[in-house]
């Protein structure tokens, strides 16, 4: 198990965390979906909810909107409390050169998988192994790949 959002391998738990940002008109808001660690759950439920809290309600479909919001990020809070922690000295993972060259080959067929309809975990996983490196690091590279796409 490693977490989606930093790539450490710990416990994870599924979540769906939203924030929203009221501006009399208009509103802003995002949403933090997938498989955490604790200390991701953690750090993103107080962020969103506090800012949901603080400025999510102003605005005709905010002011509606904000209530559950907050609602749903306290009780998928609640939910994860008993969930264990990372595991003490567990780091997140980190790519250097060597590990991009080694992964690289393997990416091709990582999103043809992807593509394919296949569970992102089961498809990490494997690419890991094969191009021998840690599923982190196959997220970490696969979120580089999708950031560096969207610049274009
Ligand atoms: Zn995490």
């Amino acid at each position: 198990m490693f977490c989606q959002n930093c790539g450490v391998e710990a416990p994870t738990k599924y979540v769906a965390f939203y924030q929203n940002i009221g501006a009399l008109v208009m509103r802003f808001s995002r949403s933090m979906e997938g498989h955490l660690c604790k200390s991701c759950i953690h750090r993103t439920f107080w962020s969103y909810t506090g800012i949901t809290l603080l400025v999510g309600w102003l605005g005709m479909i905010s002011i509606v909107l904000a209530p559950f919001f907050v609602l749903n990020n306290v009780v998928r809070y609640l939910l994860c409390l008993s969930m264990p922690a990372v595991p003490l000295g567990a780091m997140p993972p980190t790519l250097t050169e060597a590990d991009v060259t080694r992964l690289e080959p393997h990416m091709q067929q990582f999103f043809e998988r992807l593509d394919g309809g296949e569970d992102l975990e089961q498809v990490a996983q494997d690419t890991a192994l094969r191009a021998n490196a840690s599923p982190g690091q196959v997220m970490l590279l696969f979120r580089a790949i999708l950031e560096s796409q969207k610049e274009e």
